[in-house]
């Protein structure tokens, strides 16, 4: 659809005017103003990113008589009244809507705004999920927009249902022979939104309605929509993507599903791409001009630690090792990442290059996310690097004072080769005399940023990161598509083994009886659940969408702090029970956690803050409530905390949902397969979202518009093409490319921040 009438020569300012204040759009003002940076849009820009949740279809509304359980439809009827209901300590809002054939109840938790936008006699047009419930048919939390009062949809001639609010209306039938350009300029938003079969629906805030929502995107479309397109016009032409402004303006107001998905598709690829040059582009930024650090093959330290190694390395870490060896050798700098479960033996691998850095006579700083990890690390890692005669300090928040002076001076000097850290080596007073080698473990947990920080230390240093997380390799394509890849998915040593058994509540006692049994024989026992209290959600687990907060709201879910009172006075009342979650401060949650592992507590009842790598061979047996709650992924990260040594681990994983529901089916993929990339895979399959892999911090949140099932060839053009470009162009200095530098840049201005030295 074209709704450009400026002359070319003002695509420009409008390319420019898309980082405007939102303020800037037409009705944009006071208290919307605010609910809109509620939703994070302080510019145009944010604003016509704002993506629709879902459409309302009004080429196929149903009236209330005709829908059918589990049909996904648009209803219009007038509302016939509203109750508030406050049964716990959240409000539900019920409204009964009714047209010629029926009624139907529309319930909303925990958005008591609602009952200030719905009242008596105004006409909706809802649209969600139809159930059954005490005799009614209902619509949990449906999108809902007014689209007018009774009393003026009887007193119109013909037609029944307007779109657009009645000021609007006026405004269409009041045409006259030559139109001031005010009018001309509400006429055309207005047939902007009108064209539309497919109405957006976007989140709801409190202070916004939908209609309004459209209202100003069709608005900010008219005044900024004719912007150039940033995109090289081969790269379009050869991907088949149609051009920026037809792709904002089609998402927003498409005419229908096939065109809201092209429009998609080309912003997620812009999405995709834009990150991809990111990446590479401050490597390249940093790395311009230098040379990475030359590491050498083999040396004394190397050869002491191999034959300090109580075992050989398996063939999958032999393999891994060599291809990091390779990249430590060469002039490039390395930015090599390595994947494997907890236990695959990755620890190892770094430790070797760790020596191989110390051979070279430079440094390495391994960071790792949080304390007990750390000391995890110098527990394994250190007596290998004492038997190598590498010297090594340890450095986090805890380290005191007149310690941490003393190791700063020895990295500056040199006289320490390796240290092991948290955040806390981000601090700008840790400083090194020749840092060849950065380490960085569980590395999705650290931003974008923070990786760069520790590695801007020094000039060229190479660059180890390591995970746990299971990842798809679509999803790691996108996100770590700069970095080269290894892998290990063999565990070198098999550990007693687990099972994993699905549970519904009326079985707990199963998993009751297994935790009873395991701390009368001295063993530990994890206890999982999905939030903290009855109000908030978990702070480790993504936010839930709109359908299932409202899921959420209905059922009860197992909080921790009341979970950790059942056990502790009702269950367990002889038993030492822990209570750890994301509420607690850093310290708080290492003391727990320190407790555990030095086993002063039985059982611990946990959010997902437990950390991945937490390593308590004592602990056999785990229960994870509400598990319904946790993408695949999680679960199989937690799982496998349990089992790894020589003591056999049970695993409850408990839901309310009964054999062949959907929700099951999706747990049971669990005693199906143990291959964590498997799951992972499945879980983007199924819930289509990266999010629950706990992936926020890595840059993630920038692929909204990115569907990785269905954009799979996206993903990898993306990462061809920005290859490529950033071989032959790694400034993106070209004329060509201006556009697209300031692109990435605009979504990405961190990287102008690190460029400028301090
Ligand atoms: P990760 O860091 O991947 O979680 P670790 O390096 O801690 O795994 O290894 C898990 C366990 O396996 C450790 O106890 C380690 O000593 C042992 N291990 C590592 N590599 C080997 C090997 N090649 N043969 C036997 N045991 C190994
Ligand atoms: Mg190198």
């Amino acid at each position: 659809m074209s709704f450009d009438l400026s002359p070319a020569s003002k695509r420009l300012e409008r390319t420019r005017g898309l980082s405007n204040p939102i303020e800037r759009v037409r009705f944009v003002a006071g208290a919307r103003s605010d609910a809109l940076k509620r939703l994070g849009i302080n510019t145009v820009r944010d604003l016509l990113l704002h993506i629709p949740t879902r459409f309302l279809d009004y080429t196929s509304v149903a009236t209330i008589a005709d829908t059918k359980l589990s049909d996904e439809v648009t209803v219009l009827g007038v509302v016939d009244k509203v109750i508030i209901k406050r049964p716990h300590r959240f409000v539900i809002v019920e409204v009964y809507i009714t047209d010629a054939s029926g009624i139907m109840r529309l319930v909303y938790f925990r958005q008591p705004w609602i009952k200030d936008q719905i009242k008596r006699g105004d006409i909706l047009a809802v649209s969600g999920k139809v159930e059954f419930s005490y005799g009614f048919k209902q619509m949990k939390g449906p999108f809902f927009e007014k689209l007018g009062e009774a009393a003026s949809l009887f007193s119109t001639t013909k037609s029944t249902v307007r779109s657009g609010d009645s000021r609007d209306a006026k405004t269409a039938t009041d045409k006259k022979p030559q139109m001031d350009p005010k009018k001309a300029r509400a006429e055309i938003a207005r047939k902007l939104r009108e064209t539309a079969k497919l109405k957006a629906i976007y989140p709801l805030t409190k202070g916004i309605s939908a209609q309004w929502m459209r209202r100003i995107m069709a608005e900010a479309l008219v005044t900024y929509g004719g912007m150039l397109d940033y995109m090289p016009c081969d790269i379009l032409k050869s991907l088949h993507l149609r051009s920026l402004r037809w792709a904002y303006s089609s998402l927003h107001f498409p005419h229908d599903t096939a065109e809201a998905e092209e429009a998609r598709r080309r912003l997620a690829f812009d999405e995709l791409f834009c990150l991809q040059l990111a990446l590479r582009s401050r490597k390249n930024f940093a790395q311009h001009g230098s040379s990475g650090f030359k590491h050498v093959l083999e040396g004394p330290h190397y050869d002491a630690m191999i034959d300090a190694l109580p075992f050989r390395l398996t063939q999958e870490q032999q393999q891994a090792f060599d291809e990091i060896r390779a990249d430590m050798h060469s002039d490039n700098i390395m930015n090599r990442l390595l994947l494997g479960d907890v236990g695959t033996g990755k620890t190892v691998v770094a430790a070797l290059a760790l020596a191989l850095a110390s051979d070279s006579s430079g440094q390495a700083a391994v960071m790792v996310p949080t304390s007990v990890l750390v000391r995890q690390y110098v527990e394994k890692v250190g007596p290998l690097l004492d038997k190598a005669h590498i010297s090594w300090a340890l450095l986090d928040g805890s380290t005191p004072a007149r310690e941490r002076s003393s190791i700063l001076a020895a990295l500056k000097s040199g006289e320490v080769t390796v240290v092991f850290g948290t955040h806390a080596l981000l601090a700008d007073d840790v400083a090194f005399s020749r840092l060849s080698l950065v380490v960085v473990d569980e590395q999705h947990r650290f931003g974008v940023a923070q990786r760069a920080r520790i590695a801007d230390k020094a000039q060229n240093a190479d660059v180890l990161s390591m995970s746990a997380t299971p990842i798809p390799r679509t999803l790691a394509l996108a996100l770590y598509g700069d970095m080269q890849t290894s892998r290990i998915k063999k565990r070198p040593i098999q550990g007693a083994g687990l099972t994993t058994e699905i549970i519904t509540y009326e079985n707990i006692d199963t998993a009751m009886s297994a935790i009873r049994d395991a701390i009368s024989q001295g063993q530990q026992a994890y206890v999982v659940v999905s939030r903290i209290d009855d109000e908030t959600t978990t702070s480790g687990e993504p936010e839930t969408t709109h359908a299932e907060s409202e899921q959420a709201s209905e059922r009860k879910l197992y909080s921790a702090y009341k979970t950790y009172d059942y056990l502790k006075d009702v269950a367990f009342p002889e038993t030492r029970v822990g209570l750890i979650t994301g509420a607690l401060s850093a310290e708080e949650k290492d003391n727990i956690m320190m407790q555990f592992r030095s086993h002063e507590i039985d059982i611990l009842v946990a959010t997902t803050v437990i950390e991945v790598g937490l390593d308590v061979p004592n602990a056999t047996v785990m229960l994870i409530y509400d598990a319904d709650r946790f993408g695949l992924a999680t679960l199989h990260q937690l799982r496998g905390r349990v089992g790894r040594g020589n003591l056999f681990g049970k695993v409850f994983v408990a839901s309310p949902y009964a054999r062949n529901t959907a929700a099951r089916k999706r747990l049971d993929a669990l005693t199906t397969t143990n291959d964590g990339e498997k799951l992972a895979e499945l879980d983007l399959k199924i819930r289509h979202e990266g999010d629950i892999l706990g992936l926020k911090q890595s840059g993630y949140t920038t692929l909204k518009l990115v569907d990785f099932e269905r954009d799979k060839d996206l993903v990898e053009q993306a990462n061809t093409i920005a290859h490529t470009i950033s071989a032959d162009d790694p400034l993106l200095a070209h004329p060509l490319h201006a556009a697209l530098k300031t692109e990435v840049l605009t979504r990405y201005p961190q990287l102008l921040e690190e460029r400028t030295p301090a």
